[in-house]
């Protein structure tokens, strides 16, 4: 469904991605991990034309995305779920939600805004309270229903777990899970690499702005390397 091939993007001098390949079967969850400062954020907001590549081809059902606009990645199916959720916190859950529609002149965002509830009936509850009064938890569920919003054919996560507690992060990847189930492909990133790679189906380790192993879930999570440097030491 996603095929990125040599990938690079720089912030001035600073050569961030360098000429990365990445697939993303249609159905699948894959996961990109990596220590602080890799570059995976930065393959992110290059998927979704938040940050122009310098060179490379991104292919999504077989067309050609790269130096797109954002708005037309997102209506041609791709939404991102940033680092740090970006919610807007002045705004009512109600509105983030509705946010996330904006590009949207179909007549189905009624019964769209009915599924996310019926994913996160905590945001039914909360619809008329501001984004910044939910815990974080709950901000992320959010972001998601946000995401959500605009029906992707791909969802992208950026580090969803993140500052949350153990029990809020299964509800998370739980809820990772049933999107995907319903049909969503995901490409994840995750600092999380135990329970990332429990639900995925293959992943890439990013080293530097170089991806320096790929495999099955299994085969990644097995890996020596991976064990020593993600998995501490188990
Ligand atoms: P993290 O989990 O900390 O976000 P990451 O794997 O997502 O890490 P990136 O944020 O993509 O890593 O950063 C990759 C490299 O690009 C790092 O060396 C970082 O310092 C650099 N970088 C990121 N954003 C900028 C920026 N706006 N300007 C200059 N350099 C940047």
């Amino acid at each position: 469904m996603l095929n990125i091939r040599g990938l690079t993007t720089c912030y001035g001098t600073i050569n961030a991605i360098k000429g990365i390949d990445i697939d993303v079967p249609q159905g699948s969850i894959v996961s990109l991990l990596g220590a602080n400062g890799a570059g995976k954020t930065t393959t992110m907001k290059s998927l979704v034309g938040l940050l122009k590549p310098q060179a490379g081809q991104i292919k999504f059902q077989g067309q050609e995305i790269q130096g797109l606009a954002p708005h037309k990645i997102v209506n041609l199916g791709i939404s991102l779920v940033p680092e740090g959720r970006n919610i807007l916190s002045g705004m009512t859950v109600f509105e983030n939600l509705e946010m996330g529609a904006y590009q949207r002149k179909d007549k189905e965002i009624e019964a769209d805004f009915k599924k996310v509830f019926k994913r996160f009936p905590i945001l039914e509850e909360r619809k008329q309270q501001l984004g910044g009064t939910l815990s974080g938890g709950q901000q992320q569920m959010l972001a998601i229903g946000r995401a959500l919003m605009a029906r992707p054919k791909l969802l992208l996560l950026d580090e969803p777990s993140m500052g949350l507690a153990p029990l809020v992060v299964a509800d998370i990847f739980r809820v990772i899970q049933e999107i995907n189930q319903d049909g969503t492909t995901i490409l994840l990133v995750e600092q999380n690499v135990r329970q990332a790679l429990k639900i995925a189906d293959s992943a890439y380790v990013l080293e530097t702005g170089k991806i320096v192993l790929h495999g099955s879930a299994d085969e990644i999570a097995s890996n020596p390397r991976v064990k020593e440097a993600y998995l501490g030491g188990a």
